[in-house]
């Protein structure tokens, strides 16, 4: 059977500026990596749209002292696409930047593994390295999803529509998920964090948010086999993603990753 061919963007919400020594647990320090950009990602699937991740809102900007440059559901506006009459969010992990804004998609069902709501809820939440990087009220309101019966829990590797599956990589949390997805120019993945710059995995150099360094390693792996070559691996925080690909309809902030990289400038 052929499978279809989907359309995939991401969307720029927030950027903060960093130190390039902040971005590897090895770090020699690199001059590029001075700046890490927020995303999430729209999959336009046969006229459907899913969505990935739902950013972090003002509260949490202002908390961390992160640049938002627009609401999440403000740049699905610029996208054409109503946050309201979304029926499928993927969340790869409830890291803050990640899982905020729930209330904003209210026809929505969230899918997500069911490793990562026992990690987000469990024991290691008791340690403030593990947890810093989770808002205890973006769990919460997962939490209240569950109860609600909008939460679908995924197990590991799992075929969600035909060119659309979800694989569970540890390492940066216990059950992130990085999406692969069908796309003209062959197997796409959204790796999210399990590599927050192409470099942590290009040098095999983990970015220190981490839970298990040697899980971290073993999925730089695993992205390299589900994507058709590593141009075909899109980073989760890194600026080369928006400099690197065509614009959406000569928007500066959403980028097509469906389409042939570009060496930009
Ligand atoms: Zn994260
Ligand atoms: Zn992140």
């Amino acid at each position: 059977m052929d499978l279809p061919c989907h359309e995939v963007y991401a969307l720029r919400y927030a950027t903060v500026a960093r130190k390039p020594t902040e971005n590897f647990i090895s770090g020699d320090p690199h001059d590029w990596a001075n700046q890490m950009d927020y995303f999430i990602w729209a999959i336009h699937a046969e006229g459907e749209w899913i969505i990935v991740d739902t950013g972090f809102a003002a509260p949490a900007a202002e908390q961390r002292k992160r640049n938002l440059l627009r609401c999440p559901t403000q740049a699905l506006r610029m996208l054409g696409v109503d946050a309201q009459a979304v029926r499928d969010v993927i969340i790869t992990h409830l890291h803050y930047d990640h899982a905020g804004n729930l209330d904003k998609f209210p026809a929505a069902q969230f899918h997500i593994q069911q490793a990562e709501v026992a990690f987000a809820t469990g024991p290691c939440m008791c340690e403030p390295f593990l947890r810093h990087a989770y808002d205890v009220e973006d769990v919460v309101h997962l939490v209240r999803h569950v109860y609600a019966g909008r939460v679908v829990f995924h197990r590991g590797d799992v075929h969600l529509r035909p060119g659309i599956s979800l694989h569970r990589i540890g390492g940066h949390t216990e059950g992130l998920q990085a999406v692969r997805i069908h796309t003209a120019r062959g197997w796409v993945v959204l790796a999210s964090d399990a590599t927050h710059y192409f470099d942590n995995y290009k040098k095999r150099s983990p970015f220190p948010i981490v839970y298990h360094v040697g899980e971290m390693l073993q999925g730089y792996d695993r992205l390299n086999e589900l994507a058709d070559s590593e141009g075909h691996i899109i980073p989760g925080h890194d600026p080369a993603v928006l400099s690197g690909y065509p614009r959406h309809a000569g928007n500066a902030e959403i980028v097509g990753l469906h389409l042939n990289p570009t060496r930009r400038s």
